[in-house]
């Protein structure tokens, strides 16, 4: 049997703070629709964009490997939680590249992330690499002229593919809020990813 060539990878990145079903849906989405033979999980360490503080690292990646263990091809990668100091998309994905020369890689992200792609540290650079796969997200601090403006000066600089998909309206922050308020979390996350957070007493505080 002749192997298909290149292989085709997905990076999905993210605090993962918890991870949580749209997450896991976006994975099998982008697992699917690209034909991905694998997609490798990426917590982040120390992310420079983020002012809030994230939960230890240890605690997101163990998340992670919870609420991705189900998807095929999934696999968690802790690289950017063993680096000290910031930590950065463009170091990860050289970094990979390196390892597995002639891979096409993709590296998925949300719309709201997607509109301040240019803001992140090498971003023509990641275009050069990687192709952007940018899924729909309610959540987006710009209006569609200027959204679809914005994709396309990317869209100018590198590959890009709009990932449509039933719209999830969930995020990380609504989760850590309605533990706080001691309300239940059982339809966003994984019942896994539940039973960890309760364990380990995460996000009882509204500023954790
Ligand atoms: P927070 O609320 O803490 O900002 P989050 O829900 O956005 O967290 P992240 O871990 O920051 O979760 O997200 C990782 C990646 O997944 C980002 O690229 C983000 O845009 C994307 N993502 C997260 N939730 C969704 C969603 N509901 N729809 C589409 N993309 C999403």
């Amino acid at each position: 049997m002749t192997r298909r060539q290149p292989l085709r990878i997905g990076v999905f990145g993210g605090a993962f703070d918890p991870p949580h079903r749209a997450h896991e849906a976006l994975a099998r989405a982008a697992i699917h629709r690209l034909a991905l033979d694998a997609l490798r999980v990426i917590p982040t360490g120390q992310a420079w964009h983020r002012p809030a503080r994230t939960s230890a690292a240890a605690h997101r990646v163990a998340m992670a490997q919870l609420a991705f263990a189900s998807v095929p091809g999934a696999q968690v990668d802790d690289r950017e939680t063993r680096r000290t100091g910031a930590s950065y998309t463009v170091d990860t994905l050289r970094e990979l590249q390196a390892e597995e020369p002639g891979v096409h890689w993709f590296l998925l992200i949300g719309e709201d992330q997607a509109v301040a792609f240019r803001h992140w540290r090498g971003w023509a650079e990641i275009l050069q690499i990687a192709t952007l796969v940018i899924a729909e997200r309610d959540q987006n601090t710009l209006g569609t002229a200027e959204k679809e403006a914005e994709f396309a000066v990317l869209a100018r600089q590198g590959e890009l593919v709009r990932l449509q998909w039933p719209l999830q309206p969930l995020s990380a922050t609504t989760i850590r809020r309605r533990v706080a308020a001691g309300e239940g979390i059982d339809d966003l996350v994984l019942p896994s990813v539940a039973r960890y957070i309760e364990t380990n007493h995460l996000y009882h505080h509204a500023d954790d």
